[in-house]
């Protein structure tokens, strides 16, 4: 492959960046601004960096609308770590904490506050095999709970939620890592929005909080430094030394959303780019089954399987030998997955759906 063909990049995660984003990284990459250095080698309390940094904050602010009640941290360990962080800081012993299970992550999230305090299930769709987003009406959460935590988007069985409930007075915790950015939102039903980077923000090793200044003030305390929000709120995610090139990508692909005419036009594509999809599983008379329920539908991973596993191998063999890249599905469940991120570009999207019109002209 010449170095600038692009392959039509349908991971999971780390997953596609945007072109123009990549291409000026690399221009950038040597000599940041004039400094002789590149991002990676500079302090981090250089005013090169500061900037991106600072940037990088009130991009994302003003994508999403984030109210100034709200802090913006940059930190590292990715999502995952925030399931741990979440308890640590929120939940103790005496009090609940409400999660709902719409797939994998949600319960590995669960797992870990059950350490710290008393972690319950607001609702689960397990028993549909997580097909389905649960409805609104059947969340069970008491006014007394320390938080709600819920998975926006399940990359995993490809299902997304469409409105969050609305928990009153106890925090909505939403761990948005492979939605995030690819529809408006709006900030203020959430106490917390977490997500690592590298589905649709930037490469690994960000993981972005949003978080409301009145719950860092009531965490507990009693925990160790680097796991306290407000050591990051009250340094400005500069405590410690921050993943800068990770955060001047984010910075970048910021500008890139913005360019692109927001989160309204972002949206609008990924409907088109899924719909491209979901319409050949639909159209197939059942030659591709999709795992998700119509209405729950995930716009960023679309999750389906063929007739058996025999053919599964042929689908995933010939579209790799197509130049179609990330289309097996987690390790955890098998099948087919596209995932759609906003950097997808449309024309990978058409070309998937030609590719699978012609393998079920072939093979059914
Ligand atoms: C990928 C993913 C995670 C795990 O993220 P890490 O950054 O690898 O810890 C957690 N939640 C969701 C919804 C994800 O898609």
């Amino acid at each position: 492959m010449s170095t600038n063909k692009r392959a039509y990049n349908f991971n999971a995660g780390p997953s596609a960046l945007p072109l123009e984003v990549l291409e000026k990284a690399q221009q950038e990459l040597v000599n940041y601004n004039g400094s002789g250095m590149s991002i990676m080698e500079m302090s981090h309390r250089s005013k090169d960096y500061d900037e991106v940094h600072n940037n990088a904050i009130n991009r994302l602010k003003k994508l999403l609308s984030i109210p100034d009640n709200y802090e913006i941290l940059f930190l590292q360990g990715g999502a995952s770590l925030q399931f741990s962080m979440i308890p640590m800081n929120f939940l103790t012993k005496d009090k609940t904490a409400s999660y709902i299970l719409t797939g994998s992550w949600s319960e590995k999230a669960l797992k870990e506050a059950t350490l710290f305090g008393n972690a319950v299930v607001a609702s689960s769709t397990k028993d549909n095999e997580y097909r389905n987003i649960p409805s609104i009406e059947d969340i069970q959460f008491n006014a007394s709970d320390a938080y709600v935590h819920l998975t926006s988007n399940n990359t995993i069985y490809g299902t997304q939620w469409k409105e969050f409930p609305n928990t009153g007075d106890v925090p909505l915790i939403a761990d948005m890592s492979s939605d995030i950015l690819s529809r408006p939102i709006d900030v203020n039903q959430f106490g917390i929005i977490y997500a690592g980077a590298q589905k649709n923000l930037g490469p690994s090793g960000v993981t972005v909080v949003i978080i409301r200044k009145d719950l860092i003030e009531q965490a507990n305390s009693e925990i160790p430094t680097m796991l306290k929000y407000k050591t990051h709120a009250d340094k400005n995610s500069l405590y410690n030394t921050p993943p800068t090139f990770g955060v001047y990508m984010l910075g970048e692909v910021l500008n890139w959303v913005e360019n692109q005419g927001g989160l309204e036009t972002i949206q609008k594509r990924n409907e088109e780019k899924a719909k491209y999809i979901y319409d050949v599983i639909d159209e197939s008379n059942g030659f591709y089954k999709g795992h998700a329920e119509p209405n729950s539908r995930s716009l960023m991973n679309i999750t389906f399987r063929l007739a058996d596993e025999e053919l599964e191998k042929q689908f995933l063999a010939d579209a790799k030998a197509a130049g179609f890249v990330g289309l097996n599905g987690h390790r955890s469940v098998g099948g087919c997955r596209a995932s759609t991120y906003n950097a997808v570009p449309i024309e990978a999207c058409i070309a998937l759906r030609d590719f699978m019109y012609e393998f079920q002209k072939k093979h059914q």
